[in-house]
C-alpha cells in the first residue's frame, strides 16, 4: 500500500509501505474511504516539534472493515466505520468514566494517511454505520474522528448551555467545529476571533453572531465591550499556544469557563492570576468516542455540516501539497482521497 512519511520539516513524502495486519486479536485493518491532514500534524511539518527517525502520519479516519482479530465482535468486513483519534477499550473505568481518551489500553493512531490503517481496540473505538453512508456525508464523517469531537468537546469543557455566550479562540478547523458545537449547545451569542475573510464567513454560517479581529489584550478589551465589561461565559480554546491561551483566560468571566483543546505549546499557567479569575479550567484530548454516536446521528440528518471544514480536496498521493497549502494557510483543512 501507499502513504504519507514525514522525513523531516517540510518534507512529507508519499511512499509504498508494508500492508497492515492484525497484531493482535483486538485489532482491525481497515480500507481508507477518505483521510486528511490535522492542523497538529503542522507541529512536526514546522519543526515545532522534534520527528526523530521518519515515521507515517495521520489520526483521522473512515473506512471500510477489510479485517478484524479473534476477539473483535462489534463490528465486521464491508462495514462503514468511524473512530477517533485515541483508540479506547470503551470498557475501563476511564472509559465508563467518559474519558476514552485516557483509556487505560489507549494508543494514539497514527498512521492514517494512507491506503489501509491497523486499529487497535477496535471493538470499543469503532462506531459502524448501519449503512454504507452516501459519499457526500463522507468529509463531516471524517470531521468526527478529531476535529467535529475536539471542537465539541471544548464546547462540554467550556459548560456551555442555553442561552450562553461563548468565545471561540482559533479560527481553524477546531475552532469552527468548536463554533457548531456552541450553536448546537444552546449558546445565543458566539463570538468567533478570526482574522481571515472566508473563516470568518464560515464562522458566520455555522452561527457565529459576531466576529472579533484584534488579538492578545486588545481582542480581550473587545470580547470585554461585548460582554457587559465582564468577559464571556464559556471560551473554547482552540490553538495550543501562549498568546491564545492568555487570551482566552483574560476573555471569561468570572465563574466563567474555558475548554482547551489546542495541544499546548510553551503554555505557562499563572497559579496566582488564575486563582484570583475564579475561572475553571478543563481541557486535554477529546474524548472523541463519547460523543460519536449522537455526532453521527447529527452529520447522517444534515443538522450539523463540519464537512465544510475541507476546502481543499486532494488524491492521497498529493499529500504533501494538502500540508504545504494548510501550512502557508491557503487551506483550512485538506481532504485526501486514497
Ligand atoms: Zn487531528
Ligand atoms: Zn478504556
Amino acid at each position: 500500500m501507499r502513504g504519507a512519511v514525514i522525513h523531516a520539516p517540510g518534507d512529507i513524502r508519499f511512499e509504498t509501505l508494508d500492508d497492515p495486519k492484525i497484531l493482535h486479536p483486538t485489532d482491525a485493518v481497515i480500507r481508507t474511504a477518505v483521510t486528511c491532514v490535522c492542523g497538529s500534524d503542522l507541529w512536526p511539518y514546522r519543526g515545532v516539534e522534534p520527528i526523530g527517525d521518519p515515521h507515517p502520519m495521520g489520526h483521522e479516519y473512515v473506512g471500510f472493515v477489510e479485517e478484524v482479530g479473534s476477539e473483535v465482535t462489534s463490528v465486521k468486513p464491508g462495514q462503514f466505520v468511524i473512530g477517533s483519534f485515541a483508540t479506547s477499550d470503551n470498557t475501563c473505568v476511564n472509559c465508563r468514566n467518559g474519558f476514552q481518551s485516557n483509556c487505560l489500553h489507549r494508543e494514539f493512531m497514527s498512521t492514517c494517511q494512507a491506503d489501509y490503517v491497523r486499529v487497535p481496540n477496535a471493538q470499543g473505538t469503532l462506531v459502524a454505520t448501519d449503512e454504507v453512508p452516501a459519499e457526500e456525508l463522507w468529509p463531516g464523517l471524517l470531521a468526527l474522528s478529531d476535529v467535529m469531537g475536539t471542537g465539541w468537546w471544548a464546547a462540554d469543557a467550556a459548560e456551555v448551555g442555553p442561552g450562553s455566550t461563548a468565545v471561540v479562540v482559533g479560527d481553524g478547523a477546531v475552532g469552527l467545529c468548536g463554533v457548531i458545537a456552541a450553536k448546537e449547545l444552546g449558546a445565543e451569542r458566539i463570538i468567533a476571533m478570526s482574522r481571515h475573510a472566508s473563516r470568518q464567513e464560515l464562522a458566520r454560517e455555522f452561527g457565529a453572531t459576531d466576529i472579533v479581529t484584534e488579538r492578545g489584550e486588545e481582542g480581550v478589551a473587545r470580547i470585554k465591550e461585548l460582554t457587559g465589561g465582564i468577559g464571556a461565559d464559556s471560551v473554547l480554546e482552540c490553538v495550543g499556544t501562549a498568546e491564545a491561551m492568555r487570551q482566552a483566560l483574560h476573555s471569561a468571566r468570572p465563574g466563567g469557563n474555558v475548554g482547551f483543546v489546542g495541544v499546548p505549546h510553551d503554555v505557562a499557567i499563572d497559579g496566582e492570576e488564575l486563582f484570583y479569575s475564579h475561572v475553571g479550567l478543563r481541557g486535554g484530548p477529546a474524548p472523541v468516542r463519547r460523543y460519536l454516536p449522537d455526532l453521527i446521528r447529527r452529520v447522517l440528518s444534515h443538522r450539523i455540516e463540519p464537512g465544510r471544514v475541507f476546502d481543499l480536496t486532494l488524491p492521497l498521493e498529493q499529500v504533501a501539497e494538502g500540508y504545504k497549502a494548510m501550512d502557508e494557510r491557503r487551506a483550512i483543512k485538506a481532504l485526501l482521497k486514497p
